[in-house]
């Protein structure tokens, strides 16, 4: 740590809200007022190494010392961030475990600058999209049912299915990158246990709500490239894998738009309410209701709303796990030898002796906003 500089940490957002500047520092965002703004903008343009003495030496010269000690703290506790073990623990509950492959350059971004939301490019998206649907409506009536399928299809069919994850989310990266926002990183992850392709767009959290809500998407007007493709094979050939592929990607849709877990449809409905911090609430809620029942009568309807929405993602993310174990376990050829309920209940007794593990471990963090 000793080399890196605030730049390697802040990035400074272009949009104030409120009266509120856009910055991250670490892994954390947060709006903050002009002063600090300027201070961390400093931080970051006079590339001051992240060590005490130095950045202490800069704040002073603005702050009191007092003052400088208790922002230093607060921003090495953003630098710092979560421990491994916490933060694996964390992607397991979204679901999403992220490998980065690829971070994109600020040229490869400025390429694409105001180039993809073209007005031509989005109504292509439309018609092509709404074509892809009515060849759906024609020919599914006639389609073999998934069942009838062999081992060779499904694994093709996934793979299939896989790739189209990772143009989905060049599709955030593009749309991202046409908003002047880089990406930070784009790879593949394990998504409820099932392989696919991740773009982080988290920066778009220095922009506007407008930015976030285009870049989520973003993943769809690029899905439908493949879909559109494969539907007009599938009405030429009449392929069952091909009818198969399209009525999958369809389904992804739909699974997307579910707002239970961070997909695009719960980042749609954030930035539709303004409400940045739904999931937390929501599940800090609902453990504030569990652990003391007796709250319920005296909470308004909009907690009760967040403990609901809380109650509805807890139980969706357990319903995916569960669900997506079970695909798995088909592709097992010993399965017939194992007790299913057994396997399931054991994998999830693992799980909560490990979290208990880990709640032990954690140690508290000073709470504040610089
Ligand atoms: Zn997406």
């Amino acid at each position: 740590m000793s080399e890196a500089t605030w730049r390697d940490h802040i990035a400074l957002g272009a949009a104030a809200d409120k009266g509120l500047h856009h910055v991250r520092v670490g892994e954390k965002y947060f709006g903050v007022s002009r002063l600090m703004y300027d201070l961390l903008s400093g931080l970051s343009s006079q590339n001051v190494p992240v060590d005490e003495a130095a950045t202490l030496r800069h704040l002073q010269q603005t702050l009191s010392y007092g003052q400088s000690q208790k922002v230093y703290a607060q921003l090495q506790g953003f630098v710092a961030g979560a421990s491994p073990s916490r933060s694996l623990w964390q992607s397991f509950l979204r679901g999403l475990i992220k490998f980065p492959l690829w971070r994109p350059s600020a040229a490869w971004t400025a390429r694409f600058q105001g180039r993809i939301l073209t007005p031509a490019r989005v109504a292509l998206s439309v018609l092509l999209g709404l074509a892809s649907l009515g060849v759906a409506v024609v020919k599914s009536p006639a389609l073999p049912p998934i069942t009838a399928v062999g081992l060779g299809e499904v694994l093709t069919l996934w793979v299939l299915i896989i790739a189209t994850t990772l143009v989905h989310e060049l599709g955030h990266a593009m749309v991202a990158a046409h908003y002047g926002v880089r990406p930070r990183s784009v790879g593949v992850a394990i998504f409820f246990l099932q392989p696919a392709g991740y773009a982080d767009v988290s920066d778009t959290w220095l922009y506007d709500r407008r930015v976030r809500f285009a870049t989520a998407l973003g993943g769809f007007m690029f899905q439908i490239y493949p879909l559109a493709l494969a539907s007009a094979l599938w009405y030429a050939t009449s392929n069952p894998l091909l009818g198969h592929y399209c009525l999958i990607n369809l389904g992804y849709f739909v699974i997307n738009l579910i707002p239970f877990v961070r997909t695009d449809g719960y980042w749609l409905l954030s930035n539709a309410l303004g409400e940045n911090n739904l999931m937390n609430k929501g599940t800090f809620t609902l453990r504030t209701l569990l652990r003391d029942p007796g709250q319920l009568g005296r909470m308004g309807a909009g907690d009760l709303s967040f403990a609901l929405f809380g109650l509805a993602s807890s139980l969706y993310v357990t319903g995916l796990y569960a669900y997506s174990l079970g695909f798995l376990w088909q592709l097992v050829p010993w399965r017939g030898n194992v007790p299913v309920l057994g396997v399931m209940v054991g994998l999830l007794l693992i799980g909560l002796i490990v979290r208990e593990a880990l709640r032990r471990r954690r140690v508290p963090r000073a709470q504040g906003v610089v």
